[in-house]
């Protein structure tokens, strides 16, 4: 049976020790986020994912969801018993503000709690994620009585949201989509079209389902600037906050799908649904973006998730199942052979593995905590900057944090031989549930591209700016120290391909979109390379600061310092390898006729 332990020791490392939490005490709801009530919070969400959410994942994935003929959607056994207790313990709202019903707590600590529920189950936890999502984007654009209306009953559980953008012929090129929406003289539109791949669309583990649709208000203009979003209720809410007559949002269909079997996945209908703008008319795409930029990070997070439980079991496998000997001599004379984890080529796996997933675990606190800054702090300047590195990083976690996740998760399956095809070992199902994170909140192609093709170039490069220079001042000023070198000399000679890359797009891809395109993937990835390599050095530098202090967590820090190394060492010198990819620009890639595929 799979196995699930949520990394607290790692997490508060990060929380407490890297980013040092406790420093931004200044901020509203940082007060109360003390390591004592870190700890406690992150402890009691490990409790939570291993105990009631992990249970369910593999009879989740097996059961799946259904469609009744009435249109009703069942949902996989104990789910929502689990996702009642999710709600109960406060989850939802960690960080929504209290006016809310929310605890108004720091968003980094519902990333790091995140982590767990999604490696423990994401399929379950897509539901409370959506919800979220659609908390954010009421917040930033909802009127006073849309907040008022919806918001604390979200936050309590007992509603779910949902993002309603792809139809059938428009994913990615919203400008494209039909769904209309006809103003009723009396401030609501009729919402009608289809939506397809609707994440958590039906189900009846809530009494109602708030929709975010995006439509076109009839006689609006073609393309994305014509888009406008709506609040659609599945059942009418009065003015009492009273639930009243069923909406003509209907699940038409179940989409059967590679993974994520628990998650119901539904085709919308919308026949003449009633719907509520939010936000002004024409700019629903600006106001989805809220709630998609959210969702990116938490798709980032899935990534992580999912890599860190595949992580996790096949390191389990590998200490357990004997195969041949150690090429140095046997390991378990006493055996018939050594256990596998022996193998130097099993090590390269787990040690890959574990060498992103505490990156991408520090990385993703660390964007999380800009968000925080980005919207908290009370100094402009300060929240400036966080907000550029915050709009970032998003396409470079999302992208490169889902990539891996999947290469990871059949890493992982890959240590346990035929024995992880098998679907026992639940491996299948990681590598299943992972391959969707690459595709959905915007494909992993469109992810590199926002990167390139818009974050690069926005207010003069101003945000690229302040990360290369957050990176060299860190390189510079560690220099003279000695332990450190063999971190911050990898890193230099990574954001030294980072900026000579940047550099050449600058030059090359302005005359030519093309060169911009065809190197855009590579462009994520080295970002990602450099960025999880200065998270590596940050954790270097306070493990060292640590070691020899009389810490108890002794041989954890030793183990991150060898990690780190193994990172500067084993990964960090792609970077030269995505540059060269980059500079040698597209010609071969746009020659051929598309005849001749
Ligand atoms: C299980 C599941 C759950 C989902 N949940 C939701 C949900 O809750 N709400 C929702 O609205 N949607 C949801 N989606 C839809 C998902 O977000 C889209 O599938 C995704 O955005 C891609 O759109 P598409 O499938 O139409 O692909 P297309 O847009 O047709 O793209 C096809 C390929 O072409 C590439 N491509 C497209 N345009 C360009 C370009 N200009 N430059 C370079 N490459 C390009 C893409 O990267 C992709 O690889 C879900 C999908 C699935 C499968």
């Amino acid at each position: 049976m799979p196995i699930y332990k949520a990394p607290t020791t790692d997490t508060l490392f990060i929380l407490n020790d890297v980013l040092g939490l406790e420093r931004y005490g200044n901020l509203p709801g940082f007060a109360d986020a003390s390591p004592d009530m870190i700890e406690a919070i992150v402890g009691e969400a490990a409790k939570v994912a291993e105990e009631a959410l992990f249970p369910l994942n593999l009879s989740g994935d097996q059961e799946g969801c259904s469609r009744r003929d009435d249109g009703s959607v069942t949902v996989p056994k104990g789910f929502k018993e689990a996702y009642d207790q999710y709600c109960q313990g406060g989850w939802i709202g960690l960080a929504v503000p209290e006016e809310f019903g929310g605890q108004g707590l720091p968003y980094t600590l519902h990333a790091a709690v995140g982590e767990y529920m999604s490696s423990a189950n994401m399929s379950l936890m897509m539901y409370p994620g959506l919800t979220q999502g659609a908390i954010a984007a009421i917040l930033v654009h909802g009127s006073d009585e849309q907040k008022a209306t919806y918001l604390p009953k979200m936050v309590e559980g007992t509603w779910s949201g949902t993002m309603n953008l792809t139809e059938p012929h428009c994913g990615t090129d919203l400008g494209l989509l039909r769904t209309k929406a006809v103003p009723q003289g009396d401030g609501s539109y009729r919402i009608s079209g289809q939506k397809i791949f609707i994440s958590a669309g039906e189900h009846g583990m809530t009494d109602n389902i708030i929709h975010l649709v995006l439509a076109r208000i009839e006689g609006a203009p073609e393309g994305t600037k014509g888009i406008s979003l709506f609040i659609v209720p599945k059942f009418i809410v009065g003015e009492d906050g009273s639930l009243g007559e069923r909406n003509g949002a209907t699940c038409g269909a179940i989409e059967e799908k590679m993974g994520i079997h628990g998650n119901s996945t539904c085709v919308m209908n919308y026949d003449d649904a009633t719907g509520y703008l939010i936000g002004a008319e024409n700019k629903g795409l600006s106001a989805m973006f809220v709630m998609m930029n959210e969702a990116r990070l938490g798709v980032g997070l899935q990534g992580l998730s999912i890599a860190e439980t595949a992580y996790q079991n096949a390191v389990a496998y590998a200490n357990e199942r004997i195969q041949g000997r150690s090429l140095s001599g046997a390991k378990a004379p006493d055996k018939k052979a050594d256990p596998i984890i022996v193998h130097p080529d099993i090590r390269r796996s787990l040690m890959t593995i574990k060498s992103f997933n505490e990156a991408g675990r520090a990385f993703l606190l660390w964007t999380a905590l800009k968000s925080d800054i980005s919207h908290r702090s009370p100094d402009e300047k300060e929240r400036q900057n966080a907000d550029d590195l915050l709009g970032l990083a998003t396409p470079i976690l999302k992208g490169v944090l889902t990539d891996k996740g999947f290469d990871h998760a059949v890493m992982a399956q890959q240590v346990f031989g035929g024995h992880g095809y098998i679907e026992e070992h639940g491996m299948s199902q990681y590598v299943r549930d992972a391959r969707i994170t690459m595709i959905y909140e915007g494909a992993n192609g469109i992810q590199a591209l926002d990167l390139v093709g818009r974050k690069l170039a926005l207010n003069g490069g101003r945000a690229v700016m302040a990360m290369f220079k957050e990176i060299g001042d860190f390189c510079e000023e560690n220099r003279a120290d000695e332990a450190m070198a063999p971190f911050t000399k990898a890193l230099k000679k990574g954001l030294n391909d980072l900026q000579a890359a940047t550099m050449w797009f600058m030059q090359n891809a302005m005359a030519k979109p093309d060169n911009a395109g065809a190197g855009s993937t590579d462009y994520m990835h080295l970002f990602g390379l450099v960025t999880l390599g200065y998270m590596w050095a940050r954790m270097a530098k306070t493990a060292q600061e640590k070691l020899g202090s009389g810490d108890p967590r002794e041989e954890y820090l030793k183990n991150k310092l060898v990690t780190a190394r193994f990172y500067m060492e084993k990964i960090m010198p792609e970077t030269a390898l995505r540059k060269v990819r980059i500079e040698a620009g597209s010609d071969s890639v746009m020659e051929l006729a598309a005849e001749a595929f």
